[in-house]
């Protein structure tokens, strides 16, 4: 048997923090009757209600998907293109992706079905590393790199605190690859900060999230996290 309150944030109602505020306002029903207790435990198969209706209860489910390019990190598409979800071979769950990453970066992109575990991974809070692969335009000198781990203003803020570091150059194109190491996740975050330093992006790719790799992936490879993983990462 499960809490209450995290029986209706996996069902991705809502926060478990909030899913307590319904609880004590007698927002959430058990079989028919109102529970304003927090931390009751609820059966398997019992119906729950919030403000009426049904949640709908699954078994929480956990993929890593190596997101090839040109592919929508959506469950669905309004132009019909590929979603990250066409990937995961699981029709039952309502699955969704954890975050975002742009059409044409390729990586690193956890799935999950659970609402409570996705807010967790996206909170601020928890301060969760990625690291980014980007091949750029030009050779950044040693005073950018800084910038860039310093901090970058951007329209939206000054971007935290970042590892950055030069992997190689190539004098014939013109361009190099960076690795970047940073904990927020803002829209299009990497290319705004190289963008503003002069270095566009030509290429990018999540290599890590947390202490996850793709170790032994192919694009549009994915595979189930072990439990061992799921309980290190929340
Ligand atoms: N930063 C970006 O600019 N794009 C991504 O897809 C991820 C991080």
């Amino acid at each position: 048997m499960e809490r209450l309150q995290k029986v209706i944030a996996h069902a991705g109602v809502t926060s478990r923090r909030k899913a307590e505020d319904y609880i004590v306002a007698g927002r959430v029903s058990v079989n028919g009757k109102t529970v304003t207790e927090l931390g009751t435990k609820v059966p398997e198969k019992a119906t729950i209600e919030v403000d009426g209706i049904p949640i709908q209860r699954e078994v929480p489910v956990f993929y890593l998907l190596y997101k090839p390019k040109k592919v929508i990190s959506a469950v669905q598409d309004d132009k019909n293109r590929a979603v990250v979800t066409d990937y995961i071979d699981e029709p039952e769950a309502r699955i969704y992706p954890i975050g975002r990453l742009d059409y044409d970066t390729s990586g690193l992109l956890l799935l999950t079905n659970d609402g409570d575990f996705a807010n967790v991974m996206m909170h601020p809070r928890g301060n969760i590393k990625k690291t980014y692969i980007a091949k750029v335009k030009g050779k950044p000198s040693k005073d950018t790199l800084q910038r860039l781990s310093r901090g970058i203003e951007l329209e939206d803020g000054k971007t935290a605190p970042a590892k950055v570091s030069f992997k190689s150059g190539n004098k014939k194109n013109d361009t190099s690859i960076i690795e970047l190491v940073i904990s927020e996740g803002r829209n299009h975050q990497i290319k705004r900060m190289l963008e503003t330093v002069g270095h566009p992006v030509l290429k990018l790719k999540r290599e890590r999230y947390a202490f996850l790799a793709l170790d032994g992936l192919n694009p549009g490879d994915f595979r189930a996290l072990k439990p061992v993983e799921v309980a290190r990462l929340r």
